[in-house]
């Protein structure tokens, strides 16, 4: 049987990228909405929501969500940890798989840099740097992949959020191990690359993931919302969907 999705954010590229491929996954977009639309009936009608919008409309919708009792797939980036708390507690009795990226390759890079972390940590002498570069129409910086690699990197060296570098300029001084590079760079229509480095002395090993068609996160999205039916409440990852690792909480 078809699942009847509320997708927020219908008009965007990623909504228009969802849309066009929701009958290849028995779906159907049944209440595409975007900014001014009321979800409330949506909400109560449809089988899962689907958030791929803009930072402040996540939380006005999770809110709905929990009400509702609806499933969520959350895919909206850019939220800072006070509204991540927020959108958190007001989703914390139902099922929702929230990602920063979609795409099986890049949890896959998630996966493998965790794995190079554990044997490159601290005491290895590596500097660790994170690039992406996405297109110039995107709003917020660093991506959400970028922020969860740095995740990776900062909790497997013991490190704070102080200790990241977003960007270097004038007199930096000499680079400390216990720092970690962050760059984005933007411009013309680049969908999203990734790359982590572990430059070491005589060495450097890059882990890149380059994205060239939304499709890959549209497709994941729609994975997710099949998957996340009937779970138990909880947050739950891409890594979750694809079978990499158990439940984050
Ligand atoms: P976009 O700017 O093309 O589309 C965003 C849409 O949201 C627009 O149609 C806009 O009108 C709508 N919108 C804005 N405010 C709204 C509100 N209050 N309520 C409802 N709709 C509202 O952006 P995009 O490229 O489609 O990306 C959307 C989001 O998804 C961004 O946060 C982006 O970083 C993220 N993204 C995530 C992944 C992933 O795999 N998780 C992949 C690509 C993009």
């Amino acid at each position: 049987m078809s699942t009847h999705i509320l997708l927020n954010g219908a008009s965007g590229r990623m909504g228009r990228a969802i849309s066009n491929i929701s009958s290849d996954y028995d779906c159907q977009i049944s209440w595409p909405i975007d900014l001014g639309d009321d979800p409330t009936d949506g909400i109560n009608q449809c089988d899962v929501v689907i958030d791929f919008s803009l930072r402040e409309a996540t939380l006005p919708l999770a809110q709905k969500c929990g009400e509702a009792g609806k499933p969520m797939v959350i895919g909206t980036t850019g939220h800072d940890p006070s509204e991540k708390e927020e959108i958190l507690k007001a989703t914390s009795g139902i099922p929702v798989v929230w990602a920063g990226n979609f795409s099986t390759g890049v949890n896959l890079l998630f996966y493998l840099t965790e794995q190079a972390a554990r044997v490159l940590d601290s005491s290895s002498d590596f500097d660790a740097e994170v690039i992406e570069m996405h297109h110039k129409l995107k709003k917020d910086a660093p991506s959400g992949t970028a922020d969860r690699l740095l995740e990776i990197l900062k909790d497997s060296r013991g490190l704070s959020d102080d200790q990241i570098a977003h960007g270097r300029s004038g007199l930096v001084g000499e680079r400390p191990l216990d720092e970690i590079g962050s760059h984005a760079l933007r411009g013309g229509d680049v969908v999203g690359d990734h790359t982590v480095y572990f430059a070491g002395i005589g060495e450097r090993l890059e882990l890149t993931h380059r994205a060239t068609d939304r499709k890959i996160f549209a497709a994941g999205a729609l994975r997710a919302a099949k998957w996340v039916m009937g779970r138990p409440s909880g947050l739950y990852s891409m890594q979750d969907v694809l079978g990499l690792v158990s439940s984050t909480r």
